[in-house]
Parts: structure tokens; C-alpha cells; sequence
């Protein structure tokens, strides 16, 4: 058997010195023999391809989580999405329901941060049409606006006895 042809030396996609690629693996070999690059551009290939493929991850964690023995704590998500009642979520819509409607919430969440921070409001040019919140606003306490119990000023009995 004729011995390999030896691969051309190559720079480590890492540290940059030139290395000669080991024969078996050739040209698809990009980081040099030293550990700690082979580590390093192994990294890299999984960032890229995590970059390039969202969804697996979402989808690999959702199909875990319902996978478990007992019913998961519902995810842990961002504010506002953290004010809803995700155990409710998780009776009507089983587990894997519920952690889909939690991604989806929290990409549109993020998408929609995104295009905030990129948009800078230009506030100087803006007519004051809309009322300016004040601390003093804020901390007021809500005054009940509905009266219950008597139910006679529009003539309308609160018990609703028509007959
Ligand atoms: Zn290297």
C-alpha cells in the first residue's frame, strides 16, 4: 500500500501557527494537534451551528422537560411573561404546550426588545399630548370605581330579579 500523501501545512484556525493536518482527517482538520485548540475550534463549530440552527435547542429542551416523570416547574421567563399563570398554561396545554407558547413568547419578547433599543426616540419633536406619569401617579392607591351593593342608580337591581 502506497503511503498517504502528506496534507499541506495549514494555519490553526485558533493560534495561527502552521501545522500539518493529521493524515486521517486531512483537510477538514482546521485547528493544530494542541489541545486547548482543538478545544477552542470545537467550540467554535458548535456556536456556529447553534447560530444556524435555533430551533434544535428549543425543541431538544422542550422534548426533555416533557419527557420527566413528574410535571416540570413551568419555565422561568422573562418579565412580563413571568406575570402570567404558567401552571394554567401547563393543565390546558400540556407541558410541551405550554414551554412552546413560553419560547415563542420570549423570541417575540427579545425581537421586539431588539427593535426597541435599535429605534432612538427623537422626544424633542414630539407634540406633549400624552399625559406625563408622576411618581405622585403611581403610588396612588386605585380608588374602587364600582359601587356594589345597592344597585339602584340606573334603576337596575344588583340581584337582577326581573320576574
Ligand atoms: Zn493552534
Amino acid at each position: 500500500m502506497a503511503p498517504m500523501p502528506d496534507a499541506p501545512k495549514r494555519p490553526c484556525c485558533i493560534c495561527r501557527c502552521w501545522f500539518r493536518p493529521d493524515p486521517r482527517i486531512g483537510s477538514r482538520q482546521r485547528a493544530c494537534g494542541k489541545p486547548e485548540c482543538q478545544t477552542a475550534c470545537r467550540r467554535k463549530k458548535q456556536q456556529a451551528w447553534r447560530q444556524r440552527h435555533p430551533d434544535y435547542f428549543i425543541a431538544r429542551r422542550i422534548q426533555d422537560r416533557a419527557k420527566e416523570d413528574r410535571r416540570p416547574e413551568p419555565l422561568r421567563l422573562p418579565l412580563p411573561l413571568s406575570q402570567l399563570p404558567w401552571d394554567i398554561a401547563q393543565d390546558q396545554f400540556g407541558v410541551q404546550g405550554a414551554d412552546f407558547i413560553g419560547a415563542l413568547g420570549t423570541l417575540l419578547l427579545r425581537a421586539a426588545q431588539s427593535q426597541f433599543e435599535a429605534y432612538v426616540p427623537d422626544t424633542a419633536g414630539l407634540p406633549d399630548t400624552l399625559p406625563t406619569p408622576t411618581a405622585q401617579s403611581q403610588t396612588r392607591p386605585v380608588r374602587e370605581s364600582v359601587r356594589v351593593g345597592t344597585g339602584n342608580e340606573a334603576g337596575v337591581s344588583s340581584t337582577g330579579s326581573a320576574l
